[in-house]
């Protein structure tokens, strides 16, 4: 079904003889993803990266401003911030599903302040009322980096619905394009047009932005790939979940430390995680009965080379870093068997 709707697209779209017809073609698609976001629009782009990037700088955040970043994710989420001149400030995480810690929010607050990039990671969504209420007391604006979390849920509304919603369509993500794309997801009236003059540039915005900023708009092949895949997004989703439900279930090692999500939030599980002492060896038993877990991510951001500049040091985030050596992501792919995950499950559960 899906396969089919897709060669239909293709072929749709080269039959187009002019950039308008790509155009509507791919606002088929952000009137369907806004919709599915519980969003007033959406606009689609080439990439994660670039939708967060955009969301920066449309929402005005400056060289010299500080924008809070959780100090445990995928290194893009933050090295946007840096790409536009402001300054990244870690936030540690919750050890529970992994997400930013409001706790640790307004200590880290000072008057450079100007925005959250809240990671809904491994497809958990962040505790996003205390989130809004740090936002509102200090007139911060949120963004929500939902790359991992397509159609995770927060009291029943959408992620990417909250702030200002930027997701990546890479197709390694549960909602995947044919190779890379994005979408931003918003709720204010006139920030379509204010967000096309960053994704569109013309002359004057070029110069306004003194940055030669490059077009990043969706190219329409991958909208031909998105709008069938979206059909099917939350069945892909409920799978995800069967799975989980199935690791939480029949993992009984008391050696590991499986997710707790917080009772408003639903998950997607981009990833399924374990936390585990002895990572190496975890690995390395499932390895050696073929199966492929991944490790995301082995150093917190403060961590890394890219981000030695801001001076940190070990112990300055210990969830993260704890997490960071422990963390296990195990196989979710939807091609996989109740049977299967019962069997990672079993060899888990051997090792002593
Ligand atoms: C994948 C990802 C991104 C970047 O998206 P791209 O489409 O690869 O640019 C940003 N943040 C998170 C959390 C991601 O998983």
């Amino acid at each position: 079904m899906v396969k089919e709707e897709i060669l239909q697209n293709i072929n749709t779209i080269l039959k187009f003889k002019s950039t308008k017809e790509y155009d509507e073609f791919v606002s088929k698609f952000e009137k369907l993803f806004a919709k599915y976001c519980d969003c007033k629009d959406s606009l689609a782009v080439n990439s994660g990266t670039s939708a967060l990037q955009l969301a920066l700088l449309f929402l005005g955040i400056k060289e010299g401003n500080e924008v809070l970043v959780p100090a445990y994710t995928y290194a893009a989420s933050a090295i946007v911030v840096s790409n536009i001149g402001a300054i990244p400030v870690f936030v540690d995480i919750k050890p529970t599903d992994l997400t930013i810690d409001p706790k640790d929010i307004e200590s880290k607050i000072t008057n450079k302040t100007k925005a959250i990039i809240a990671v809904h990671i491994h497809g958990n969504p962040c505790d996003i009322d205390p989130i809004l209420e740090i936002c509102k007391k200090y007139k911060l604006n949120l963004i929500e980096d939902a790359s991992q979390a397509h159609g995770a849920t927060y009291k029943g509304k959408k992620v990417g619905s909250f702030g200002v919603g930027c997701f990546s369509l890479h197709m390694s993500k549960n909602l995947g394009a044919f190779s890379s794309a994005g979408a931003i997801t918003f709720n204010a009236d006139q920030l379509r047009e204010k967000l096309l003059k960053y994704v569109q540039p013309d002359n004057d915005t070029v110069e306004a932005l003194n940055s030669g900023r490059t077009p990043c708009e969706m190219d329409a092949i991958q909208a031909c790939f998105l709008i069938p895949k979206l059909k099917i997004l939350d069945k892909m989703n409920d799978r995800k979940r069967e799975i989980a439900k199935l690791y939480d279930e029949f993992i009984t090692n008391p050696s590991f430390e499986k997710p707790v999500l917080n009772d408003k939030s639903i998950s997607v599980y981009r990833d399924y995680f374990i936390m585990c002492k002895d990572r190496e060896k975890v690995f390395k038993t499932l390895l050696s009965q073929g199966i492929g877990s991944k490790i995301r991510y082995k150093k917190p951001l403060h961590l890394t080379n890219t981000f030695k500049y801001l001076g940190h040091k070990e112990s300055d985030f210990p969830v993260a870093e704890k997490v960071a050596k422990e963390v296990l992501c195990l196989p979710t792919h939807l091609g996989l068997s109740d049977e299967d995950i019962i069997k990672i499950c079993s060899i888990l559960n051997k090792i002593t």
